[in-house]
C-alpha cells in the first residue's frame, strides 16, 4: 500500500481544482486555499478540446460536463463582410482522436469541479504570502499570518502568479501579445450562427467568433453562444463597460450583419475584457516539493484554445507521476516526490513550452503582428480545405497524456 500524502494547493481555477481532484481519486488528502472569497470566473465561456476532455473523463466528470457543453461539428471562416472563406466538418477530427470537443461555460466548468472536489476542502478568502521548503515538508505562510505544513505544494494561482518567481528561481514578467479580447455569451435563438458551427470572421487584423456553449446546466435550458471580439490595441487603453457597446461599433463598422446584431443586443454586464498576455516558457516548473501548474507555469495566448486544456494535463501527469514513484519505490516520500517531481518537469515544460510559443505564433498572424503574413492567411483560408487546421488540432490533442 502507498503513502497517503497532504497535498496542498494553491489556487481554486481550473487548474487547482482539476490537480486536487486527480489527487483526490488516488486517495491523497488534499486542501486548496483560495485568495477570493467567491469563486466568480471572469469570461463566458472556454472550448475544451479532446486533450482536457480525456481528463475530464478520467476524473469521472465526462458525462456532466458533455450535458453542460455546446455542441459543435462544423468550422466556418467568413470575411468580415461576411463572404464564407471555408467551411469543414470537425468530425474526422473527432474520429481521429475519438473525442469531440466540449465549448462550456466558465461558470458551469468551475462550479463542477468545485463541487466535486467538496467545499469542506477549500478555504476561500485567504492569499498566499510565501513558501519555504524544508527536509520534512513545506511549509507555506498566508497573509493572515497562519502558516500551513504539506508534503506537497502545487502553485496553481493563475498568470499573475505571485509565488511563480520563487519556484523558478528569478523575476517572470508577462507579456503583452498585442491585442484585447472582449467575450460575452448570448441566447443562441437569436441565430446569429448556424447550429454546430464554429463561426469566425476575419479582416483588418481583427476577429469576431461565434461558438455555440450549450447551456451550462442552467435550469432555463437556454442554448447560448459564446462570443468573442479581438482587437489590436496598444496595451493600457481604457476598459469601461459603459463604452463597451460604442467602442466595438467603432472597430467593426462596415462588418457583416451577425456581427452588428450581436454588438446591438450583447448584455455589458456580461462581458469581460482582456489585454491578452503570455509568459515566455519556463525553463523549469518545480523546485522542492513544489509544483508550478496551469497558467502560473505557461500562461498563454488563447488563439489555441490550449490554457485550460493543459492546466488539465499537468493535473493528470502530475498526480500520475507522485502515485508511480509513492507505488514503485521503497524509499522515503522525500526522494519519491524529487523523483515524481523530475519525471512531472521532463513530461511538461517542453510541451507547455512549445504550446506557448505556438500560441503566440497563432495569435501574432490572427491579429496582423506582420500585415503581409495576415493578409497572405486571409488569401489562404479563402482556398483552404481544413486539412491544415484539423492536422494542427491533432497533432496538440494527440500529443497529450491519453493520446
Ligand atoms: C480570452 C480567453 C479565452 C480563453 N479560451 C480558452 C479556451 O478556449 N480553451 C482553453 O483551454 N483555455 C482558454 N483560456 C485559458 C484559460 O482560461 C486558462 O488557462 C485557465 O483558466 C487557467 O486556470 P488556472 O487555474 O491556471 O488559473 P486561474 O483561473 O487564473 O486561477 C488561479 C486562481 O488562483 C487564485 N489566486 C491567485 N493568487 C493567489 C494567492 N496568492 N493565494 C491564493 N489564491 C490565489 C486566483 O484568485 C484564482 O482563483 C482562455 C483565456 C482567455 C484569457
Amino acid at each position: 500500500m502507498s503513502t497517503t500524502l497532504n497535498i496542498l494547493i494553491i489556487g481554486a481555477g481550473i487548474g487547482g481544482l482539476s490537480a486536487a481532484l486527480a489527487f483526490q481519486r488516488l486517495g491523497h488528502h488534499v486542501r486548496i486555499v483560495e485568495r477570493v472569497k467567491e469563486i466568480r470566473p471572469v469570461g463566458a465561456a472556454i472550448s475544451l478540446w479532446p486533450n482536457g476532455v480525456k481528463v475530464m473523463n478520467q476524473l469521472g466528470l465526462g458525462d456532466t460536463l458533455a450535458q453542460q457543453s455546446g455542441f459543435v461539428d462544423h468550422m466556418r471562416y467568413l470575411s468580415f463582410e461576411g463572404t464564407p472563406l471555408t467551411e469543414f466538418s470537425l468530425n474526422p477530427l473527432f474520429q481521429q482522436v475519438t473525442q469531440r470537443t466540449y465549448p462550456i461555460s466558465r461558470f458551469a466548468l468551475q462550479k463542477t469541479l468545485f463541487d466535486e472536489v467538496g467545499a469542506e476542502f477549500i478555504d476561500l478568502g485567504r492569499a498566499c504570502v510565501d513558501f519555504s521548503s524544508e527536509d520534512d515538508g513545506v511549509t507555506a505562510t498566508f497573509d493572515d499570518g497562519s502558516t500551513l505544513l504539506a508534503d506537497l505544494l502545487i502553485v496553481a494561482d493563475g498568470t499573475h502568479s505571485r509565488l511563480r518567481s520563487k519556484v523558478v528561481g528569478h523575476p517572470v514578467e508577462r507579456q503583452y501579445v498585442g491585442y484585447v479580447n472582449w467575450n460575452v455569451r448570448i441566447p443562441a435563438e437569436l441565430g446569429l450562427a448556424p447550429s454546430a458551427h464554429w463561426d469566425q470572421y476575419v479582416g483588418e487584423n481583427k476577429r469576431v467568433s461565434l461558438m455555440p456553449m450549450g447551456t451550462g446546466g442552467n435550469s432555463e435550458g437556454i442554448e447560448e453562444l459564446y462570443c468573442f471580439f479581438d482587437v489590436p490595441l496598444p496595451i493600457g487603453t481604457p476598459n469601461d463597460p459603459a463604452t463597451y457597446r460604442q467602442e466595438l461599433k467603432q472597430h467593426f463598422a462596415h462588418w457583416a450583419e451577425p456581427v452588428q446584431a450581436l454588438i446591438d443586443r450583447f448584455d455589458p454586464a456580461l462581458m469581460a475584457r482582456v489585454e491578452i498576455h503570455d509568459i515566455p516558457p519556463l525553463e523549469s516548473l518545480t523546485s522542492d516539493r513544489v509544483a508550478l501548474l496551469g497558467d502560473a507555469a505557461h500562461g498563454m495566448a488563447p488563439d489555441l484554445g490550449q490554457g485550460a486544456c493543459q492546466a488539465m494535463e499537468d493535473a493528470w501527469v502530475l498526480a500520475r507521476a507522485v502515485q508511480d514513484e509513492l507505488e514503485n519505490l521503497a524509499a522515503s516520500t522525500k526522494v519519491a516526490l524529487s523523483l515524481a517531481l523530475k519525471n512531472y518537469n521532463l513530461a511538461r515544460v517542453h510541451r507547455v513550452g512549445e504550446i506557448v510559443l505556438r500560441a503566440r505564433k497563432r495569435a501574432g498572424l490572427i491579429h496582423g503582428e506582420v500585415r503581409e503574413k495576415t493578409q497572405a492567411w486571409y488569401d489562404e483560408l479563402a482556398i483552404e480545405d481544413g486539412q491544415s487546421i484539423l492536422d494542427g488540432i491533432k497533432q496538440t490533442v494527440l500529443a497529450g497524456p491519453f493520446g
